[in-house]
């Protein structure tokens, strides 16, 4: 065993003993060391980005600290179309550097984390009156296929009209000339982004949510953040040799902290998602196809429902929380119709919804399609570090050239070693191992009394992470999973409020929206024994968690952006 896996085994000892470095009712004495300590590195933001950073400047041997003015992965980093991508779309940009980047990155997720990413096929339609031709498909998927280094086996595949439709049967038969077949991956965003964040943790980084940079200090390597904690309002600072603006959207929020931008902003554009059930969609196979406009849409399963996305549109409006007007949704369906015109989607089919934003790096005369998805790094006067851009696919590229950068501005020699760094709860050597862990849990779960349904949806959430949670269900009597479910996000999750649990933890907000609303009285509960909540602190709770239900069927009817 080289030292690099042995670390590895050795942090997966950690995360398995009784420390609970990770436990929401931690938070006192987490304060109390980032006010006491000084890091090599201080990361601003919780989303992909700021989360591979950390792992990657802590296993580098870096002290570090991570601030999320919000929940982690409350901001893009949850709100995706949840793909790990070999980038195929970039081809329509000729961005090759970019397609074969990705599509590296992609392996090494895939053997890191094996039970959040997970292969699935996509089959797009041509249509003679479409965007792509049979010929340029193929032409394009080859060359995708090359670019991303995918596997002889799961290279792609052409079909004819007659194994199309048979693909997929909701399909429109009508001037259909065939598909191709090709390889991408899955994965839950919110949930990969908790999980490099909690592996961070293990390997040392001391990271911790509601806690928001409201000033910055910097005189070379003297550099002071200061803090605002969300939970309590009381401001503390951080201090630190280097610090990292890993803010997504809000980025040149935080850069104009620091100083006035001279160089290159921010653009943000608005992708939403819509989901309906899979009785109104019945699909089994993903699919990727020309939208009205000429834009490509996703409609992919997943766990008895469908989700339809994504639209790209300069956005202005709120950061924290951006709209979905009813031309948004319109959109998506009447895209969504046009090729599944049986089906004959309407909104009061939508059982939920979400919008994020793209932190794309504004470029003269681009429409927001044109715009690359690559990252950029830029360094201001006084030495802040700020990225932007990138995909969620591309945060361990990203981290390794930030953090090349903040070893060389401390003068610091230490090699980037993430390539090899398992993710929590991915520790399976292979996908077989992962679907053997599943059939075998459905055995275990019935002798536990819990219908093995479930198997599949808690492995691909919280991969061996799930044996614990499994053992917990004993301590309980009734709704037994989701209250050791609730016992255990608390302990080794930092969930601080039910909408933590539900939307980020779980994603029942977005897939399960009814199991929320049966079991949040008795989750507050084990919230309240857990955190001390008192009777007001848990009704609170409960308004909230019914607001979000709410507004994931309510959409705007105005434009509300240029
Ligand atoms: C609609 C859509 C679909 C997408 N689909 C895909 C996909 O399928 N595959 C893919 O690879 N990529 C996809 N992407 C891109 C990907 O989701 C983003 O590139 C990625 O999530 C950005 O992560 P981030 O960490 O930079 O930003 P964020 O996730 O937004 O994280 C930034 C964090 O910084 C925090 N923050 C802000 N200000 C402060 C402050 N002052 N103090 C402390 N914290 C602060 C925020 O609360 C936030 O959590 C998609 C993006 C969109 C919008």
């Amino acid at each position: 065993m080289d030292s690099r896996s042995r670390k590895n085994d050795e942090l997966v000892g950690i995360m398995d003993s009784s420390k609970h470095i990770f436990s929401a009712d931690r938070r006192e004495s987490l304060v109390h060391e980032l006010k006491n300590r000084k890091f090599d590195l201080v990361v601003i933001g919780g989303g992909i980005t700021g989360a591979g950073i950390a792992l990657d400047a802590a296993t580098r041997g870096l002290s570090v600290a991570l601030i999320e003015k919000m929940d982690f992965a409350s901001g893009t980093s949850s709100r995706s179309t949840k793909l790990i991508h070999g980038g195929l779309r970039y081809l329509k940009n000729f961005e090759f550097n970019l397609v074969k980047g990705v599509g590296k990155e992609r392996a090494i997720l895939y053997r890191n984390a094996p039970h959040l990413v997970v292969p699935e096929n996509m089959l797009i339609p041509i249509y003679s009156n479409g965007t792509f031709s049979k010929f340029t498909t193929n032409v394009g998927l080859w060359l995708y296929d090359r670019l991303a280094s995918v596997k002889k086996k799961e290279r792609r595949v052409m079909l004819n009209a007659k194994e199309t439709v048979a693909k997929v049967p909701a399909l429109s038969p009508k001037e259909l000339k065939g598909g191709g077949f090709y390889s991408e991956y899955r994965t839950d965003d919110a949930r990969l982004t908790l999980e490099i964040v909690k592996t961070a943790s293990y390997n040392g980084a001391l990271c911790i949510n509601y806690f928001t940079c409201v000033d910055l200090k910097m005189e070379g390597d003297l550099c002071a953040v200061a803090c605002r904690d969300e939970l309590n309002g009381e401001t503390i600072t951080i201090n630190g040799k280097q610090i990292v603006n890993a803010a997504g959207p809000w980025v040149d929020e935080v850069r104009k902290i620091d100083a006035e931008i001279k160089e290159k902003t921010i653009l943000h554009t608005k992708g939403i998602h819509l989901v309906v059930p899979k009785e109104r969609l019945s699909i089994d196979q993903s699919v990727y196809f020309d939208a009205i406009d000429g834009r490509m849409v996703f409609v992919i399963p997943r766990f008895g429902t469908t989700y339809l996305g994504t639209t790209d549109t300069v956005y202005s409006g709120s950061l924290d929380s951006p709209n979905i007007t009813t031309e948004d949704v319109n959109y998506l369906l009447d895209s969504v119709n046009r090729i599944f015109p049986e089906v004959n989607l309407n909104q009061s089919d939508v059982i939920s919804s979400w919008s994020g934003l793209r932190p794309l790096i504004h470029q003269e005369g681009k429409t927001p399609a044109e715009i690359s998805r690559k990252d950029e790094i830029f360094v201001s006067d006084s030495g802040l570090i700020s990225i932007a851009g990138g995909k969620l696919t591309g945060y361990r590229l990203m981290a390794k050239k930030t953090v090349d950068l903040v070893c060389k501005r401390l003068d610091l020699v230490q090699e980037c070693r993430t390539d090899s760094v398992r993710i929590v709860g991915g520790e399976f050597k292979t996908e077989g191992l992962v679907r053997a862990y599943i059939t075998n849990l459905k055995t275990r779960m019935k002798s536990f009394g819990i219908e093995g349904g479930e198997a599949e949806i808690l492995v691909r959430a919280f991969g061996k992470q799930t044996d614990t949670i499994l053992k917990k269900t004993r301590d309980f009597e009734e709704d037994k999973l989701i209250q050791a479910l609730a016992w255990f996000c608390l302990r080794n999750e930092q969930v601080h409020t039910l909408a933590d649990f539900y939307i980020r933890r779980l994603g029942y907000l977005h897939f399960y929206p009814d199991r929320i609303k049966s079991t949040m009285n008795l989750v507050a509960s084990v919230f309240a024994s857990y955190l001390g909540w008192d009777e007001s602190r848990i009704q609170q709770e409960l308004s909230d968690m019914q607001d979000h239900l709410k507004s994931i069927t309510e959409f705007e009817s105005d434009h509300g952006e240029a």
